[in-house]
């Protein structure tokens, strides 16, 4: 069976002989936790210099056989996305801002000189995945599938004067519970000053690999402080506040009617986040003024110590709206407020899971229905 798309890449449906069996599914669904767990189907698409995109096809999940010297493995010319799909109560499944993924997967992949999938065959992908693995929607609130879309240079071969003429897309979905764990507690974090993740002219903008496989070493020492998490600061000076791990950060000063967010502006060092961008809208349509700009480590004690900064939380797909609890770097630790979440970090993830999961009305065309 083949479906086309409007793109002209045909999928052809595989879908698996032997899928998990339901009560398996089900016991599985009940403790998911993050990315351990997968559905029973992926899609792929190949693409070559002289065919384009083609070869598209939803099939078992299952691993792939590839020569030792693929490009990937050497190389590292990788991209990757991440979004979900949420069961939403009055029953369809959706996503949230799949056309956003789809546009800024493409301009990953420019930087990493690998080709740009067409956004519709993106949303496509997903359509059908989602589709065929529905059962795998958690129905619990709070959960969702999780889409991990990703493109791989395939070429066999360790010559590097040019970009590999072969890439692999896939698209796999892992059902998900919170993030973090335990509901909604302040995670700590490590500021680095030993190590940076991402410089001018760099790779920090695209969702690729290798930013992560370089910030292990730091999340290390995070840990080994105590912390949950790593704060980036510029490759520059080591003193302005960048990102959280794999979340874009907002401070809120104020409180009451006075509130206001401040989130670090891209400076093309930053990930832009599909979620800070989500919620630069909303904050000002819920009477909180919302900007761009930013914050060194000095300012940032200053104001949690004089009583001007009053909440700091991370954002992103995986963690939605997290709140940042306490601060430890070299020259000592502080907290934010009395280091409980508050009430404009609670107010922002109460309005963005509310669109998701369909309790609010969507008023942005955030919203892709699946089915
Ligand atoms: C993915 C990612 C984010 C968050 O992006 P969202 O689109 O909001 O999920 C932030 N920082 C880094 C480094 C990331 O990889």
């Amino acid at each position: 069976m083949t479906a086309t798309t409007s793109t002209e890449i045909d999928f052809a449906l595989r879908p698996a002989a032997s899928p998990l069996p339901a009560e398996e599914r089900e016991r599985l669904l009940a403790d998911p936790g993050f990315g351990q767990v997968f559905t029973d189907h992926m899609v792929t698409i190949r693409w070559s210099e002289d065919r384009g995109w083609h070869g598209g096809r939803l099939e078992a999940y299952g691993p792939f056989t590839l020569d030792p010297a693929t490009a990937v493995f050497h190389y590292a010319q990788e991209v990757f996305e991440g979004l979900k799909a949420y069961r939403q109560a009055s029953g369809p499944i959706v996503a949230f801002r799949p056309q956003a993924n789809a546009a800024r997967f493409n301009r990953s992949a420019v930087r990493m000189a690998m080709p740009e999938l067409p956004e519709a065959a993106f949303v496509r992908a997903i359509d059908l995945l989602v589709t065929q693995d529905r059962e795998w929607v958690p129905f619990e609130e709070g959960h969702s599938l999780y889409l991990r879309p990703f493109m791989i240079a395939t070429n066999r071969g360790l010559g590097v004067n040019k970009p590999s003429p072969t890439y692999l897309f896939t698209l796999i979905a892992s059902p998900a519970a919170s993030y973090f764990g335990g509901g909604l507690r302040p995670v700590s974090v490590w500021l680095s000053r030993e190590y940076t993740r991402a410089a001018p002219g760099g790779t920090g903008a695209a969702k690729t690999g290798g930013n992560y496989a370089a910030a292990f070493a730091a999340q290390l020492q995070a840990l080994a402080g105590g912390c949950d998490q790593v704060v980036w600061l510029d490759a520059v000076e080591h003193r302005w506040v960048e990102e959280m791990g794999g979340m874009n950060l907002f401070f809120v000063y104020g409180s009451g009617s006075g509130a206001r967010v401040m989130t670090p502006a891209l400076t093309g060092t930053l990930l832009p986040g599909i979620t800070r961008d989500s919620l630069l809208t909303l904050a000002p349509e819920l009477g909180i003024p919302a900007s761009e700009g930013r914050i060194s480590v000095d300012e940032w004690r200053a104001g949690c110590e004089s009583g001007e900064i009053t909440e700091v939380f991370a954002c992103g797909t995986a963690a939605v709206v997290t709140p940042v609890g306490t601060i430890r770097g070299s020259s000592g630790s502080w907290t934010v407020g009395d280091g409980t979440p508050g009430p404009v970090t609670m107010r922002l993830r109460e309005e963005l899971v509310g669109i998701q999961y369909g309790h609010l009305a969507d008023q942005h065309g955030w919203i892709h229905k699946i089915i």
